[in-house]
């Protein structure tokens, strides 16, 4: 599903060297975590697998496409690939539910069908009460489950988490990260998530430490 061989990434014109030679493959079904002190470049890295950034040199291949020209990383994101970040990103005056309907819309989908994926997921996540509520009214874990419903609404092959639940006190940490494993295992999909959280990360079929640019257990 991710396909990365020796990729080099840096910032300030070649001043900060954040991914170093970062080899990485990921099985279609798997869920992996990603840790490592912060600034290691965890995010980076996720950045570069939806292509959101792109490597000086390397290559990436993303839910079987090479990630190269525009056209082709925009088209992986609306397709193929979903993102939950740490602060959830969702528009704070309009509805969970319109917040849902966006990557459809940028997708062309149909909306009957989004409808009842809307609601299928909504349910799962525990956030059907409030679909209809503005943002801005939810508490931070109806927030960070409506933003997992938002990912999935492309049925992404991929979903990608930088710090999914970091921003969520334990009790709701546990419980996003619960359902947010749940759904990618029920649907057969692949999770590659970066966390701070250990006792989370192990949950995940296989736990990769990132250090000096490189990937310490890469398979
Ligand atoms: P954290 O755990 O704190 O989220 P991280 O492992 O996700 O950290 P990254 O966000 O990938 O780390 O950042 C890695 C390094 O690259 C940091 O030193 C950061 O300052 C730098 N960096 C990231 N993005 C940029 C950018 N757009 N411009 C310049 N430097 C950047
Ligand atoms: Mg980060």
């Amino acid at each position: 599903m991710v396909e990365i061989h020796d990729v080099w990434k840096s910032f300030d014109r070649g001043r900060i060297e954040v991914l170093r030679g970062v080899d990485l493959r990921v099985r279609r079904g798997e869920t992996v975590a990603l840790c490592g002190t912060s600034g290691c470049g965890k995010s980076t890295l996720l950045n570069v697998i939806a292509g959101l950034e792109y490597p000086e040199s390397g290559s990436v291949r993303t839910a079987g496409r090479m990630v190269g020209s525009e056209r082709e990383r925009v088209d992986l994101l609306r397709h193929k690939v979903g993102f939950v970040f740490q602060l959830h990103h969702l528009m704070p005056d309009l509805t969970l539910e319109e917040n849902c309907f966006v990557p459809v819309i940028a997708a062309g989908g149909k909306r009957d069908d989004a409808m009842r994926l809307l609601h299928e997921l909504a349910e799962a996540t525990g956030v059907s009460h409030c679909l209809k509520q503005r943002v801005r009214e939810l508490s931070g874990g109806e927030r960070q489950r409506g933003a997992l419903v938002r990912s999935l609404m492309n049925e992404p092959e991929l979903l990608l988490g930088d710090e999914p639940t970091g921003a969520l006190d334990e009790a709701n940490r546990e419980k996003v990260f619960a359902i947010l494993l749940d759904l990618v295992r029920s649907k057969g999909r692949t999770l590659v998530m970066a966390t701070h959280d250990l006792d989370l990360a192990k949950r995940c079929d296989r736990v990769l430490r990132m250090r000096d640019g490189h990937i310490l257990d890469a398979a």
